[in-house]
Parts: structure tokens; sequence; C-alpha cells
């Protein structure tokens, strides 16, 4: 084993991410095949991480949350604009009955 367990245990997440350098990513597949204790450290990190979080090597975190909260925006925006498009009909619906009734 040519990395200490420790060392491993910092680089995983820049494995997982893919944003490790050739020589550290080849030094964790080495250490992760042959150390069943990083294995399943590794394991439980990816399993804790979604997958949307691995995008490419040049966007930084602060972006994807950036990313995320826009989605989250927009879907909200969504929602209120269908809420208000079903009230109105809602109302316009009712007001039609009534001068119907009359
Ligand atoms: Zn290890």
């Amino acid at each position: 084993m040519s990395l200490n367990c420790d060392i491993v245990k910092d680089l995983v997440a820049l494995y997982h991410d893919g944003v490790a350098s050739e020589a550290s990513e080849s030094a964790v597949e080495t250490h992760l095949k042959e150390c069943k204790s990083c294995r399943n450290y590794y394991k439980q990190y990816g399993n804790t991480q979604p997958a949307s979080l691995k995008f490419d090597v040049n966007a930084s975190g602060d972006y994807g949350e950036l990313a995320k909260h826009m989605r989250i925006r927009r879907l909200w925006m969504l929602v209120s604009a269908l809420a208000y498009v079903s009230a109105s009909l809602c109302a316009f619906i009712m007001l039609f009955m009534r001068i119907r009734k009359k």
C-alpha cells in the first residue's frame, strides 16, 4: 500500500467528483483495490453524494448550488402561475354561473 488510509479518505472526495489529478486517481484506485476499509468508506461516500453533484471539472460548487436554487425558484414560479390561472378560472366560472341564474 503506497498511501496512508487517512490521505486516501481525503482524496476520495476529489476522486469521486472526478477532479483528482491522474497521479492521485491511480494512487487512490490502487489503494482501494488493496484496502477493504477504504473501499467501504468509498462506497459509503458514493451513497451519501447524489449523482447530480457530479458536474464538469470547470464548474465550481457555487455554480451547482446556484443552478439548484434557480431550478427550485422556476418550479415555484410555475406552481404559483398555475394556482393564479386556476383561481381566476374558478372565479370566472362562478361569475358566469351567477349571471346565467339571473
Ligand atoms: Zn486504506
